[in-house]
């Protein structure tokens, strides 16, 4: 499909409603990107846990005392912030370090926000800060993220400097080309980085684990999660979250209370994940590879 179908569906976004949850960088409308949504999934690497679990890590490893650093990356600003923003507040609250990476860091191409994509990124910086954040970029526009040697080799930089003892990246299949592109270029990042830097002998931490996370309905295809977390405590923050970088998007105050549709969205989604398992509001993830659950 062409770009300019998806930017013209996006800047569309700013009426209400749940077309609201266009106004962020990545909710295209209806039929979007099928066309170009054939690429192939991480069959043969996503396996399931070997128990499902609530929590990403059994019970002892959330008790350590050790504090780890979790690299959750994303295409767009929003993408973790919409994704895993309960879970992310729970690791910043047992004091680990918590890095997002939005490969996309140019949003000058945006229609949603012309003239102030740098505002946009600066403003990204601040919100994420405020919950206990880092915040990285990279470069690029939106439809210009690419899966070549030079881009893995960036993201690779990133996960070579940040040394992550846990990930975070996007489900392989979806309707938007830059999710697809980002998910590819997480997962060579992350597994096979040391070998695309420049000195493949140059210190590499390969995260212990790493769980895909999905973009909600009309984005993610076939994501199945087989990981639950209850993020019920933590989600009067994590929807303020999302709600303080939709505010930046509008380029309006944020106040707490009435839900943009982009929080509607994330709303509906931990609401299903949480009757899913259980609880009230949850995440839902998919394991990159078999991890051992401690239950008792
Ligand atoms: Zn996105």
């Amino acid at each position: 499909m062409k770009r300019r179908a998806f930017l013209a569906a996006a800047g569309a976004a700013s009426t209400a409603g749940l077309a609201r949850a266009a106004g962020m960088e990545d909710r295209p409308g209806a039929a979007g990107f099928a066309g170009v949504a054939g690429a192939a999934g991480l069959a043969g690497v996503t396996a399931p846990t070997a128990t499902r679990a609530q929590t990403p890590a059994g019970p002892a490893a959330r008790g350590t005392a050790t504090r780890r650093t979790i690299l959750a990356i994303g295409a767009h600003y929003d993408d973790c912030p919409f994704g895993i923003p309960g879970i992310l507040l729970q690791a910043i609250a047992r004091g680990h370090r918590v890095v997002i990476l939005s490969m996309i860091g140019d949003y000058t191409n945006w229609k949603p926000v012309r003239g102030r994509g740098p505002a946009l990124v600066e403003g990204t910086e601040r919100v994420n800060a405020d919950v206990g954040v880092e915040s990285r970029f990279l470069p690029w526009a939106s439809g210009r993220l690419q899966a070549t040697e030079a881009h893995r080799r960036a993201v690779a930089e990133v996960v070579a400097d940040v040394r992550p003892d846990d990930a975070f990246m996007l489900w392989s299949r979806d309707q938007h080309p830059d999710h697809e592109v980002a998910s590819d270029l997480a997962k060579s990042a992350l597994h096979l980085g040391d070998r695309v830097l420049a000195d493949p002998f140059a210190p590499f931490v390969t995260p212990r684990r790493t769980y895909l996370y999905d973009n909600g309905p009309r984005h993610t295809i076939g994501f199945v999660p087989d990981t639950f977390v209850d993020v019920t405590p933590e989600w009067p923050r994590a929807i303020a979250w999302l709600g303080r970088l939709m505010a930046v998007t509008r380029d309006t105050a944020y106040t707490d209370g009435a839900l943009d549709g982009a929080q509607r969205l994330k709303e509906s989604l931990a609401r299903y994940r949480g009757a899913t398992c259980g609880v009230t509001y949850a995440e839902a993830l998919s394991a990159a590879n078999a991890y051992p659950q401690s239950l008792y």
